[in-house]
């Protein structure tokens, strides 16, 4: 594994970076999940700025502070629903990833950790989500020499197989 590349297993909010990614739906107004858990952490000043973005289309990103997180910001990405995968997810779920990594080249982040997007109640595969998170993970790391650390969160044993997988796959 590249070491600027992690897979870490838990939570998201209580990782220390500098910005946390957030598996958000297109209003930004909160949701379960990932995204439950992190407005729950942040507190409500979090749904106050995102009231003020007017949603997110799917594939975008937007940035947030981060509140009461110990991340200092939060990156909201909307990721695609699977329905089975020929309209167009793989290209939106990349499209999330590139638009995360864009905002972190943009405010000079040096590390920023993700949950595997799209891959609770939006259904999308879990190795398929995670091979397409590894290789824009690298293409990333390979043009951004101030992003020292990419972080992968795994909130599962499958999700941390499915990581895993995915590296072997995209090294070899
Ligand atoms: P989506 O709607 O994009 O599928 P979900 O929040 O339902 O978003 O799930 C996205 C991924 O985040 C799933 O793999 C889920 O297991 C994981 N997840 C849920 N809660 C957390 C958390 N607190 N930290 C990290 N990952 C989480």
């Amino acid at each position: 594994m590249p070491e600027r590349i992690e897979i870490v297993t838990g939570d998201i909010t209580r990782l220390a970076v500098d910005a946390i990614v957030n598996a958000a739906s297109s209003s930004l107004l909160g949701g379960g999940g990932v995204d439950g858990a992190i407005h729950r952490a942040a507190g409500p000043e979090l749904l106050a700025e995102c009231r003020t973005l007017n949603g997110c289309p799917t594939g975008e990103a937007r940035l947030t502070k981060g509140y009461r997180l110990p991340a200092r910001h939060v990156i909201h990405t909307v990721g695609p629903v699977w329905h089975g995968g020929k309209q167009g997810e793989p290209e939106l779920l990349r499209s999330c990833y590139r638009n995360c990594f864009a905002i972190a080249r943009q405010q000079g982040f040096s590390s920023v950790a993700f949950p595997a997007i799209s891959t609770g109640v939006y259904r999308y595969p879990l190795l398929e989500a995670c091979r397409i998170a590894v290789e824009e993970a690298r293409a990333a790391l390979a043009e951004n020499p101030k992003l020292k650390k990419v972080y992968f969160v795994a909130f599962s044993d499958e999700a941390q197989r499915a990581y895993q997988d995915a590296f072997q796959e995209v090294r070899s």
